[in-house]
């Protein structure tokens, strides 16, 4: 087992990782921009290394600078999180060229999941059913209406070297399509650096379900079962859940098996995502494999009881599986919501700042994966998700309760945050009888962003306005002496304000 190990990245992602190393009894060593000099990541590794200026492009994405540290430092092994240089063979390579060793799959099956066309065809070859669609980069508008006509309308155009919902546009007739490739190509050129655009149906109505698969160096390859990310914005994702309402026995096996062999046709190991859109028939179609560790990992640590990310470093160090596929039993029902510094009440703008106050959820079945505290300052520069709230209950509807109740718990001040967004969805009578797909949300949005605060908030506020209101009724009596307008009030401590605050409790 390695003795020590570099965290390639920051916020939540970086502490998790040190979490995991720490309890293995593995060094950890943090990396850190100019920006992220006081960060939690970087006082909770056992060592750290400045890398640069805060933009990614000087910092976090600098391979060389990263490889170097951990040759300075004596690492053995780098771990990338998520984002980053999470998917890029040519870190991998260098990872390995440099004798280290790069915790995740093999550089040759990130380049084979790497394009969605390239991955498309390989898959195919090993009968994983894909939504229809083409292989090849398209050649012009002409050649898309073409398709187009072929599979009927709508169809999406997507960009190969495509994440993050970049590049993707939906067309819904032929007189759009011009201008939506032109966006598609020009978005694809300005994040990939590669404007090779394709097309697909565009499925109407589907959830997107993915499979978690782990597989070690030594030929075994295990689903972890499914998880469900339909609570989507823009194409990402922003709730998670496990297991899935719509996941049947039968399509967790039949998923979890195609999962397997997706991943086995790009040889890969250590830990995986292949991501599907499941339609109202129960069909499924591969979608892509995200070749990392995904950022909602936890919901699945949670059901399955498998520590994914010290399994990856197990893994790495070319550790066997010890379970097999029947010995995969999940237990009860795991949410997650991604906290982003967001105003939702605005359009989900970016909001920055610095946190003046954090208070964390707490109590039986909540887990906090963060990486911010009081005095981080939220700037530009990096991904908005300050952390991820994630429950774990015995059923779904307690599951929603108890997320329901950690939010409320959770106050962040200093910047916006998409708290009160969640405790909406949580409140939401779609959510909770599991009635939604991949379109609900933005469907939903006008009413879940600009509504009324949600229905907590506004017994909170009902709450305090009642305390104020008791408080005022009190204060004369204690400035002078003397009784008040409400002569009959008998002072008799806080009681009467608590009194209220019991009736409002059992209002809602
Ligand atoms: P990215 O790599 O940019 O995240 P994905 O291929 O994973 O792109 O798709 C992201 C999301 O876009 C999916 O979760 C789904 O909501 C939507 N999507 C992708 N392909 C289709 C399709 N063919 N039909 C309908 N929705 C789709």
């Amino acid at each position: 087992m390695f003795s020590k190990i570099l965290v390639a990245n920051r916020g939540e992602i970086a502490l998790r990782v040190i979490r995991a190393s720490r309890e293995m009894g593995i060094a950890s060593v943090a990396v850190y921009s100019d920006a992220d000099a006081h960060a939690p990541h970087v006082r909770e590794a056992d060592e750290a290394v400045h890398i640069g200026p805060p933009p990614s492009s000087e910092s976090y994405l600098r391979g060389d600078r990263i490889i170097e540290a951990a040759k300075s430092v004596g690492a053995q092994a780098i771990h990338p999180g998520y984002g980053f240089l999470s998917e890029r063979e040519w870190f991998a390579r260098a990872v390995r060229d440099a004798g280290l060793v790069f915790i995740g799959p093999p550089a040759e099956a990130i380049a084979a999941m790497g394009s969605k066309t390239a991955a498309r065809q390989l898959v195919t070859a090993a009968k994983v059913p894909v939504v229809p669609g083409t292989t090849e980069a398209l050649r012009d508008a002409d050649e898309a209406k073409e398709i187009a006509e072929r599979f009927g309308y709508p169809v999406l155009l997507k960009a190969a070297a495509g994440g993050g919902g970049k590049g993707m546009r939906v067309v819904r007739e032929p007189g759009e399509m011009q201008a939506s490739l032109d966006t598609a190509r020009r978005e694809a050129k300005n994040a990939f650096g590669d404007d090779a655009v394709y097309v697909e149906k565009y499925i109407v109505g589907p959830r997107h379900v993915e499979i978690q698969v782990l597989g070690d160096q030594h030929g075994t390859m295990l689903s972890l079962n499914e998880r469900e990310c339909s609570v989507q914005r823009r194409h990402q994702k922003m709730i998670e859940e496990a297991p899935s309402v719509a996941v049947t026995p039968e399509i967790r096996r039949a998923m979890g098996e195609t999962a397997v062999r997706a991943a086995s046709a790009a040889g890969y190991y250590n830990a995986g995502t292949c991501e599907f859109l499941l339609d109202r028939d129960g069909k499924f179609y591969f979608l892509e494999m995200n070749t990392r560790l995904q950022v909602e990992h936890p919901v699945t640590e949670l059901v399955t009881g498998i520590d994914i990310v010290q399994w990856q470093i197990r893994i790495a160090a070319g550790e066997k599986l010890p379970f097999r596929q029947q010995d995969i039993v999940p237990r009860g029902w795991a949410i997650e919501c991604r906290i982003t510094s967001e105003d939702s009440a605005n359009g989900f703008l970016p909001s920055t700042g610095r946190i003046s106050y954090l208070h964390l959820p707490s109590g039986p079945g909540v887990r906090w994966d963060g990486g911010i505290e009081i005095g981080s300052e939220i700037g530009l520069f990096y991904d908005p998700m300050l952390a991820k709230l994630i429950v774990h209950a015995p059923t779904r509807e307690a599951a929603i309760e108890r997320m329901h109740r950690a939010l409320l718990e959770l106050t962040i001040e200093g910047v916006e945050s998409s708290r009160d967004f969640h405790l909406r969805v949580m409140e939401d009578a779609d959510f909770r009888a599991g009635a939604i797909e991949i379109q609900w949300l933005e469907r939903r949005l006008e009413s879940l962003t600009h509504a009324q605060p949600p229905e907590s908030t506004m017994r909170t506020a009902a709450i305090v306005a009642a305390l104020i209101a008791d408080h005022d009724r009190r204060a004369p009596r204690r400035a002078n002496g003397t009784g008040s307008a409400h002569g009959a009030h008998t002072p008799t401590a806080n009681g009467d304000a608590w009194t209220r605050l019991g009736r409002l409790e059992g209002l809602r």
